[in-house]
């Protein structure tokens, strides 16, 4: 519809007033390099396995990590193979529809601290009733099959709740 057609179409008696939304059409397309320590996470998650590393400075292990250590400022070169299992030390049950969404709601996003790790990521939750999750609670990831495996977080399917007794506040506090 041109300008002044739309114009037209919107009614003489509008065309002054203010403009409050506007439904257009956009499709952002741009390439993501990880460098380094970002590519051997990915190629991780294309294994099945969580990849972090260790700063030698302070000894804490990020995953994924960035290649250094923002508070030492130093290389972190110590790659450190990760557990299936973490606690959930926050979470956002996802009410509300969006365009795009692949899932169905509500839903349950929450930071996950993986066992050995100081760094959280954020990942789905299922396999349980969404008024259940709290902060402590543990799970584990559960991987898509082996042939669908990829340089992707999307090798994660979810995360689940692994039975075992929730976590202790003081063992997660810092990373909330
Ligand atoms: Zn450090």
């Amino acid at each position: 519809m041109s300008a002044e057609a739309d114009r037209e179409a919107g009614g003489a008696e509008d065309a002054s007033g203010p403009v409050t939304t506007l439904a257009t059409p956009i499709a952002l397309d741009f390439e993501f390099t990880p460098g380094v320590a970002q590519s051997r996470f990915l190629r991780g998650l294309a294994r099945g396995k969580f990849l972090g590393q260790r700063c030698p400075t302070c000894g804490k292990v990020y995953v994924p990590s960035r290649g250094s250590c923002p508070t030492d400022g130093v290389p972190t070169t110590e790659d450190v193979e990760l557990g299936n299992s973490g606690t959930v030390t926050t979470y956002c049950v996802v009410n509300v529809p969006f365009a795009g969404q692949s899932i169905e709601i509500p839903y349950i996003c929450a930071q996950i601290l993986l066992d050995g790790s100081n760094l959280s990521f954020m990942g789905l939750i299922q396999e349980i009733p969404t008024d259940q999750i709290r902060m402590g609670m543990r799970v584990e990831a559960v991987w898509v099959e082996p042939d669908e495996l990829s340089p992707s977080l999307a090798s994660v399917k979810y995360f689940r709740p692994n039975g075992e007794p929730d976590a202790e506040y003081e063992t997660y506090k810092e990373y909330l």
